[in-house]
């Protein structure tokens, strides 16, 4: 589990035939107190656990799970997870914690094709994705994660309750699917998806001083050149409407 930052931690994703997120840990580990970002694709959990524990990390430290946005590919081993670390309280975007308290699961598998194939071919059960969220986040606050300060900003557009999460002293963003390496950006055409306020999204992004992108999936950026999120939004602009 590579280190890059003395608060930021990172398990890629394992892509087979679907992508998995990558995996952040956040929070000085002699805090106590970690958070895990995204958990990752159906059937990753396990591997994920095993990264941590082998980094040297205690379980029992991890005291929440923090998601980016409740994708499948993001969501999909929360219960491995979970059933791992019982404890963990669930922290999401209000506009999609509400959905997944009520079973929703719209804006899990993004479109109603995906959503059979996942049921009928990978055997995930309806009413897999019930979940309590214990802290529903509005986007605007300022998280105290393990001895380390990060501001949450709500960047709908890929999904309506996608957030990233800022820290400001290191300048590390964690977009989510929102913007990856070689200026590509998170698809806009799934449920609860809309091009002109992913386009805001990015502009909003924009304004933030980043060195470090740590982005859903793809390559983790180390030296971001100055202007990259705002070069990625002027090449998409024409498509996001
Ligand atoms: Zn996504
Ligand atoms: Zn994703």
């Amino acid at each position: 589990m590579p280190k890059i930052t003395e608060e930021v931690y990172y398990i890629p994703g394992q892509d087979e035939f679907m992508p998995d997120a990558h995996t952040y840990v956040l929070g000085k580990p002699s805090s106590q107190d970690l958070s895990l970002v995204d958990p990752g694709l159906t059937g990753k959990g396990s591997y994920k656990i095993q990264s941590v524990r082998e980094a040297g990390f205690e379980l029992s430290d991890i005291k929440r799970i923090i998601m980016t946005h409740t994708h499948l590919d993001h969501i999909g081993c929360l219960s491995e997870i979970l059933r791992e670390i019982p404890w963990a309280e669930l922290w999401v975007h209000r506009l999609e914690a509400d959905p997944l308290e009520q079973g929703d699961e719209r804006a899990v598998y993004g479109m109603d094709m995906f959503r059979e194939y996942c049921q009928e071919q990978i055997g995930l059960q309806p009413g897999a994705f019930k979940f309590q969220v214990n802290r529903k986040l509005d986007g605007g606050e300022t998280l105290d994660l393990g001895k380390t300060d990060w501001e949450v900003i709500h960047i709908p557009g890929h999904s309506m309750g996608s957030i990233g999460l800022y820290h400001r002293p290191t300048k590390v963003l964690i977009p989510g699917d929102v913007v990856y390496a070689d200026y590509a950006i998170g698809r806009f055409d799934l449920y609860g998806a809309e091009g002109p306020e992913l386009k805001k999204s990015l502009m909003r992004l924009a304004e933030l001083e980043v060195d470090i992108l740590l982005p859903g999936h793809n390559q983790i950026v180390k030296k971001l050149p100055k202007g990259y999120i705002l070069k990625t939004a002027e090449q998409w602009e024409s498509y996001l409407g």
